[in-house]
């Protein structure tokens, strides 16, 4: 045991008192922590650090590099302004972390280069990042190529080596979804291996098409343009999609007084296939020449859903060379009834809204609703304007879409895919991704254990196996099963209790062991934008993962750790 160790174990015990359990490491009380914007001095991280000490806290994990920028010094990436002011963040936090007896951990964005400034990874190699199926890059790194795990191994060991933190952490460690990569390495390799991307490129229907449904179902009145077909592969039985005699239309188009709408009955703002920006281009052309294009603002939405989908699918627009101003759905009533409006993902509607919107189509515009307006759909307002009668369930899976022969506003192929292959093709895609993420992973460990043997090596994972894997390439079960990880923390941010339960059986199941397992705990709830949970639901959820005798917990994050929550873990779980 080296000096700081010993230090750092016997600061341990006078500040838990945990003398009878020396032998065994006491359960981890951690939190995943931001730097303060206004935090810019020992003393300010020290006080950070004292508010986790009073919840008897003993871990933290601070994020130290996101948007490829370090905060903390560095010879291989761009520093944060402040660190190259002088402030080390990093080096303060260890140094008055270990003082007090708590583990401090360096927490990584690896994958995630999204909001980057001027120079960082992407910016000097454009060739590594992940592309659409147009070939259109995304901020997202593409672990397919070794010099991208090279990359990613040096930056996490840069920290490990310079710094005395107990641990890396891996987080975003995964693709954004499974519509990736279609770089020319990825092509390349992919094609010695005999898997053929274009049969998920989706110039034309039939093609497969990863679906994250909030359907609506029951069509009165709309032409349907494209069905939803075979499953070819699934995420989870819970959100697997209904039988195929229940299967609502994926793309339909209605007439609404003098006005059309396209409805595309999922959220296809997350595809980047060809055949849906075209089947776009083909309706606005059609029923909205002139433009102009407007994208739908909803306050009542943006309340529980914040401005994600509207900025997802401005940006997906603007791909497509389509730009528009935004319209508050409030100004509806007085907006002149011409061109386009977009519908991004709205599924809570203001009082008024959606009678504004069927009266605004009435006159003559246009809309594209992308993903269904589920909780409006008792509205008859919302019905008259889709031509549809009542919301249907979640469901998401990669799935076959096939094109109505009688339309002309979707391109489609006459041939008819080999379904089998297209699951071996897509199950071979899935194995081959996980397995490069799986590589990055390995090679830090590898590195770590040569270089920097005591410190560990952790990941933030998604909650759901099977997502994880299907949804965004992350096998971490294996990591754990191959030690290439101490342990994983699933972010198990769940509101229901019992989808939290849910979530620890599969872990009793899949992985077993809990020693390598830290439950990651939410603090946080969507109740008109992010607000601390009542105290009573944290404790409950701490005391179910305790009893289920992991490592220990880890919560989302300290912002929201206000003194409520503090007093209710002190009397609860976390005293002494
Ligand atoms: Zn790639």
């Amino acid at each position: 045991m080296t000096t700081r160790r010993w230090r750092l174990a016997a600061a341990l015990l006078l500040a838990w008192g945990l003398a009878a359990s020396a032998q065994q490491p006491a359960p981890l009380r951690a939190v995943w922590l931001h730097i303060r914007p206004d935090e810019r001095t020992p003393q300010a991280a020290d006080a950070v650090l004292g508010r986790c000490q009073a919840a008897h806290l003993n871990a933290v994990f601070l994020l130290v590099y996101y948007h490829g920028v370090a905060a903390y010094k560095s010879d291989l990436v761009p520093q944060e302004d402040f660190v190259q002011a002088g402030y080390d963040a990093l080096a303060e936090y260890v140094r008055a972390g270990h003082q007090r007896g708590m583990q401090v951990h360096a927490w990584f964005v690896n994958a995630d280069v999204e909001y980057a400034p001027a120079d960082t990874v992407l910016k000097r190699h454009p060739d590594w990042a992940l592309r659409d199926s147009r070939g259109t890059p995304t901020d997202w790194l593409c672990f397919a190529r070794p010099e991208v795990r090279q990359y990613n191994a040096d930056v996490m060991l840069e920290v490990a080596k310079k710094y005395q933190v107990d641990g890396i952490h891996f987080d975003y460690i995964r693709q954004p979804s499974p519509d990736y990569c279609y770089c020319d390495y990825c092509r390349k390799e992919l094609k010695t291996q005999s898997v053929d991307l274009d049969l998920f490129g989706g110039e034309t229907l039939p093609a497969v098409l990863n679906v994250n449904a909030n359907p609506v179902a029951e069509p009165t009145t709309p032409q349907v343009l494209a069905t939803f077909g075979e499953t070819v592969s699934v995420r989870g039985e819970k959100y697997a999609p209904p039988p195929a005699d229940q299967m609502p239309p994926a793309i339909t188009l209605n007439t609404c007084g003098q006005g059309h709408v396209l409805l595309y009955n999922w959220s296809a703002h997350q595809n980047r296939a060809r055949v849906l920006g075209e089947t776009l281009k083909n309706f606005l052309s059609r029923y909205a020449p002139q433009g102009p294009i407007r994208f739908l603002k909803s306050p009542a939405n943006e309340v529980q859903y914040g401005t994600t989908s509207l900025e997802t699918v401005r940006d997906h627009f603007a791909k497509l060379g389509l730009k528009g101003a935004t319209l508050a759905a409030g100004q509806l009533a007085q907006a002149q009834p011409a061109g386009v409006v977009i519908v991004p993902a709205i599924y809570r509607w203001g009082p008024g809204d959606p009678e504004a919107l069927r009266d605004f189509v009435k006159g003559g515009a246009s809309a594209v609703v992308i993903d269904g307006p589920v909780f409006a759909m008792d509205n008859a307002a919302i019905q008259e304007l889709l031509g549809m009668k009542r919301s249907g369930r979640y469901f998401t899976a990669e799935m076959l879409l096939r094109a109505a022969p009688n339309q002309d506003l979707v391109p489609h192929s006459d041939q008819e895919p080999d379904v089998a292959r297209l699951r071996e093709q897509r199950a071979r895609w899935t194995e081959w991704r996980c397995n490069n993420v799986t590589e990055a992973v390995r090679l830090v460990r590898e590195r770590q254990r040569k270089e920097v043997p005591k410190v560990q090596a952790t990941a933030a994972v998604f909650s759901r196996v099977d997502s994880a894997r299907e949804g965004v390439l992350q096998d971490w079960p294996r990591w754990v099963k191959e030690d290439l990880i101490d342990y994983a923390l699933p972010m198990a941010y769940f509101e229901k209790t019992p989808d939290l339960k849910d979530a620890l059986d599969e872990y009793d199941r899949v992985v077993g062991d809990w020693s390598r397992l830290v439950v990651g705990l939410s603090l946080y709830q969507n109740q008109k934008g992010a607000v601390p949970r009542d105290p009573a639901l944290v404790v409950e959820q701490t005391n179910l993962s305790l009893a289920r005798h992991p490592r220990g917990t880890c919560f989302f994050e300290l912002h929201y750790l206000d003194d409520p929550i503090r007093d209710a873990l002190l009397q609860g779980p976390f005293a002494r």
